[in-house]
């Protein structure tokens, strides 16, 4: 399999080279240049597999040589043998046809680390086998930095530096990001917002000097290795729920666009998805764009689900690739409008944006009645992010028989005192965790500033 640049003008790679680069050299995503299909029989034989192997066949087409079969299997063995349950990304039954998608079973209680373990194991094997070290660096909502810093902390051939938003963060997350001990890891706090340390991200890939220098890594959502390992549960709760001969939806929080693309690429695999939805909360540029037809920004209004606070939606861009009918040059021009605050789909684009996707959003309000009320409903305590989730599933919901998924990406007790604030219930973390708030912290604070970043990680790097 070969990976095609969104911007029409970067190197192809294989899937090796693509997940060691992250950004493309143009600026672009990298996607497969095809959508390899399982069969309906094939999908119906992943019943009652474990999720490793699942994973497996899910993954396989999209590999290439670039993993042995056992070698691949073994990264996937390691890599959820971290998770708390053994289903790994089980389902629990929320009403009459309603499902959660429970993704928080990983190292840091959210469903980052379903993708993050695996690309951990993943790049320890590639560089190793290369003779390679790498600089690894990521910008984070709050989520991404701890995944990646417990993927990859201790790990030889990797420096790590994580850019989050000083002051917008929970406590839980930002203490994920400065407890850890080992003395790879850096976690940076920036005077900024997630789209300014997303900004400062992409400079830093378009610094080809710096870039070069450091022999520069991403591991950010838009790292088609991380999207991969995404699409593998989609296909394991749907198939649970009777795919491939009953269809299912899905309602995904999203922000960065990532998981609820996995969702599309499952779909062009060949798993009937019914509706697709996207759930935003009051930062809703996903959804007002799917209403409009205009990708806006506006300013970041900082919420109690913060993973989400994003404008600038990455992975967005692969989706416009797909609807663009896979034209690089268009997909550049729209991303160079952009440039100024905002652009407008075309009519054909828009509409076929509609066909694969719905959307709602959920303002903060919402968020903390459908946290209540899901807890008086069913008992279960959810995080505000899921419950943006089941809010907008809750709108969408046709009451027909096909079953609603909604994907939980978050532990509750990652935001205790959000959760306790909507339903009362103050929720514990897990006991690998519970002297998360007596071990020291370490960070360093940054402005928002490029040259005072690089400077940082060329000196903090071991190479
Ligand atoms: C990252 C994250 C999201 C959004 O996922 P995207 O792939 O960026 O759309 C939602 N919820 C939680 C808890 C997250 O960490």
């Amino acid at each position: 399999m070969k990976y095609l640049s969104t911007r029409g003008q970067a190197p192809v790679l294989d899937f090796e080279q693509a997940m060691l680069t992250g950004l493309a050299r143009d600026g672009g995503l990298y996607v497969p240049e095809s959508w390899p299909t399982l069969r309906p029989d094939e999908i119906a034989d992943l019943a009652g597999l474990r999720y490793e192997e699942a994973a497996f066949r899910v993954m396989k087409p999209f590999i290439g040589n670039n993993f042995g079969d056992d070698e691949f299997r073994g990264i996937i063995d390691r890599a959820y043998g971290s998770f708390d349950h053994e289903a790994r990304c089980p389902i629990v039954q929320i009403g009459e046809n309603d499902f959660l998608l429970e993704l928080h079973h990983g190292p840091t209680l959210a469903f980052k680390d379903v993708a993050m373990q695996l690309i951990g194991q993943m790049f320890e094997v590639a560089l190793k086998r290369r003779g390679e070290r790498v600089t690894i660096v990521g910008a984070t909502s709050g989520d991404t930095g701890s995944a990646a810093i417990e993927a990859f902390r201790g790990l030889d051939a990797v420096d790590v530096f994580i850019l989050f938003p000083d002051g917008r963060v929970s406590d839980v997350q930002r203490r994920q990001m400065t407890t850890p001990t080992e003395s790879n890891v850096h976690a940076l706090a920036v005077a900024g917002d997630f789209d300014d340390c997303q900004a400062r991200l992409k400079d830093m890939f378009n610094d080809f000097p710096f870039r070069d220098s450091v022999h520069l890594a991403g591991v950010n959502s838009i790292n088609w290795a991380r999207v991969l390992a995404q699409v593998v549960y989609y296909f394991t709760s749907a198939v649970s729920l009777g795919a491939p001969y009953r269809k299912v939806s899905f309602t995904v929080p999203t922000g960065n666009f990532g998981d609820i693309f996995a969702a599309y690429v499952a779909r062009r695999m060949g798993l009937p998805i019914d509706r697709l939805v996207i759930a935003t909360n009051q930062n809703n540029i996903l959804h007002r764009t799917l209403k409009t037809g205009v990708y806006r920004k506006l300013g970041v209004k900082p919420s109690i689900s913060p993973s989400m606070d994003i404008q600038v939606s990455s992975n967005f861009e692969r989706a416009l690739f797909e609807v663009y009918d896979r034209e690089g040059a268009a997909v550049a021009q729209l991303m160079q409008e952009l440039g100024s605050g905002a652009f407008t789909l075309s009519q054909g684009a828009l509409e076929r944006l509609r066909l694969e996707f719905d959307s709602g959003d959920c303002s903060e309000d919402e968020t903390k009645a459908a946290i209540a009320t899901l807890y008086r409903m069913s008992g279960e305590v959810v995080c505000p992010h899921t419950a943006v989730g089941v809010k907008v599933a809750a709108d969408k919901r046709s009451g027909g028989r096909v079953p609603m998924i909604t994907l939980a990406t978050a532990h509750a007790a990652k935001f205790p005192d959000a959760v306790q604030a909507a339903c009362g219930i103050r929720p514990e973390l897990p006991p690998h965790m519970a002297d998360l708030f007596q071990r020291p912290e370490r960070l360093t604070r940054v402005a928002n500033d490029l040259a005072a970043i690089e400077n940082i990680i060329r000196k903090g790097i071991k190479h």
